[in-house]
């Protein structure tokens, strides 16, 4: 285990206080690294070297394709150590390392999709509205970004920032969950090895409400791109008003998986599980919220109970694993809390509700896979983001009622409807409220799509080239080739 450093101006810090921060294995609760824990006054120095590399212009005037070059040899070189990112992404989150694999796989792919971007936008010629007129729009990079991960899919959020940060010329200040940030770390080991120069990307370890607070509120940043949950996230906007920064946000999910009694059901069975207790529910696009239909309302959930009981729960290093422990203490008090809640509510318990009993689990912060039927919309277990492995079940009788319950929710991340009627699964999803809607699918995303929500879930969208977007301004140069005099005045 060796002392991890902060990443300020090119060089490898520790924190100006000389505080540290234990990180903690979620499996055995260990120690597993001993990390800088960083303040506002690390915060301060790395936007200062943020802004001097931004306002030299060396890596906004590098030519794109060269930029792109450097964003392609981020990917490669994560290709490279795939195996060690995977195992330290599982090590740090409790996540299986299948899991961790994929997360490395698609990971890579958000660098390589934006270094292929990087010199695709030449700008655009406009009609000139008079003669001799040159009228062309082109897009610059934002400059200097703030950029704040969680802990769910710490190097997955990060890549879907860094990426598209770094492509289009800006210079950053990531800082990443305090509680998950070794993967990020390791990154900029090789953000530096793919050369990209000093001051570029820097990174700052330590609390939100210090780093974060300062990323957010500090006038010489200009964009905060955010990831995390909406009460972060409105404090974030609050910060961020000091200079009208530009804000990404990507918030919370509530997310409704609506099954009509037409659906393949052994396959809508299967998926409804993977969309919810994939890396034990802490997942911001999870189908928590199911919505069946009443004449195989009973059928399904008996097919789920029978399926959950059989969950193997353990280490994500363990090939059996499908559902590895919560990420800490305080998360598991949490779901556990909401899961008292939805009891008092008057919900059904299909299954689970509690920690496991296995002994082997006793230390990780495990919680069953947990059912619940018999919910209505008024339930604060419909209605807030546990973010834990915990289903609540609603009925319908019609594709109304279906979508109406889908809609109603403070959030819009994203939603599911399983049918085989394609007309109606168009009508449906043409009414969900959600920045993305799967018919016949769950969860899946890919670099090229944009990802971001409706209503509460956020402000903005990343990935595809919505993400290319978020990281530019748009300016508007008019050249008149042949001046003359108005003689108005
Ligand atoms: P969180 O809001 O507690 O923390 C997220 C980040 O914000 C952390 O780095 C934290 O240190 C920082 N932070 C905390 N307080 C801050 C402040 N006052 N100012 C600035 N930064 C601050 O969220 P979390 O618990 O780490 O992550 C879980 C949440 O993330 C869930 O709500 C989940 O839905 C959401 N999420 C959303 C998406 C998406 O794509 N929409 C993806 C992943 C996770």
């Amino acid at each position: 285990m060796s002392l991890k450093q902060q990443y300020i101006n090119g060089e490898w810090v520790t924190a100006i206080s000389s505080e540290t921060r234990d990180i903690i294995n979620p499996f055995n609760q260990e120690v597993i690294a001993t990390v800088p824990e960083g303040n506002d006054q690390d915060a301060k120095a790395a936007i200062t070297a943020a802004r001097e590399a931004f306002d030299n212009g060396e890596w906004s005037s590098t030519p794109a394709t060269e930029r792109g070059a450097i964003v392609r040899k981020i990917a490669e070189l994560i290709e490279r150590d795939k195996e060690e990112l995977a195992r330290l992404e599982s090590l740090d989150t409790g996540k299986t390392v299948e899991e961790s694999r994929g997360d490395m796989d698609d990971i890579a792919g958000v660098f390589r999709y934006y270094a292929e971007l990087a010199d695709k936008d030449g700008g655009e010629l406009i009609d000139s509205p008079v003669p001799n007129g040159i009228s062309r729009v082109v897009r610059e990079p934002v400059g200097v970004c703030g950029q704040i991960t969680p802990w769910n899919y710490p190097l997955l959020q990060a890549s879907w920032k860094l990426a598209p940060a770094l492509a289009t010329g800006n210079t950053l200040i990531m800082k990443p969950s305090e509680i998950t940030p070794l993967t990020t770390i390791k990154v900029f080991e090789l953000i530096e090895e793919a050369g990209v120069p000093a001051g570029v990307a820097n990174l700052v370890l330590g609390a939100g409400h210090t780093v974060g607070a300062e990323l957010a509120s500090n006038g010489d940043v200009d964009l905060i791109s955010f990831t995390g949950g909406i009460v972060t996230g409105k404090k974030i906007m609050q910060a961020a008003s000091v200079n009208v920064k530009k804000l990404a946000l990507e918030l919370g999910g509530k997310n409704p998986n609506i099954i009509f009694a037409d659906a393949d059901f052994d396959t809508a069975v299967d998926q409804a599980l993977n969309g919810v207790f994939f890396h034990a529910g802490q997942i911001c696009s999870a189908g928590t919220r199911l919505i069946i239909e009443e004449s195989i309302h009973d059928k399904f959930v008996s097919a789920l109970v029978e399926r959950v009981k059989k969950f193997k729960l353990g280490s994500g290093f363990d090939e059996e694993t499908q559902m590895g422990p919560l990420i800490s203490a305080d998360h598991l008090a949490k779901v556990e809390k909401y899961v008292e809640t939805g009891v008092k509510e008057g919900a059904t318990l299909a299954v689970g509700g509690r920690r496991p009993e296995n002994p082997d689990l006793q230390k990780g912060f495990f919680y069953l896979p947990t059912i619940f039927t018999d919910c209505t919309t008024d339930m604060k277990i419909v209605q807030e983001e546990a973010f834990g492995p915990v289903i609540t079940v609603e009925k319908f009788r019609t594709e109304e009622e279906a979508v109406k319950l889908a809609n109603d929710s403070i959030y819009g991340l994203a939603g599911g409807v399983w049918t085989n009627d394609i007309a109606k699964a168009e009508r449906c999803v043409a009414k969900m409220r959600m920045g993305t809607v799967w018919i016949n699918e769950f969860n899946l995303y890919f670099p090229h799509a944009p990802w971001g929500g409706f209503k509460q879930s956020g402000i903005g969208r990343e990935l595809g080239k919505l993400g290319i977007e978020e990281y530019t301004e748009t300016k508007h140069i008019f050249q008149n080739l042949k001046p003359e005099p108005i003689n108005w005045f």
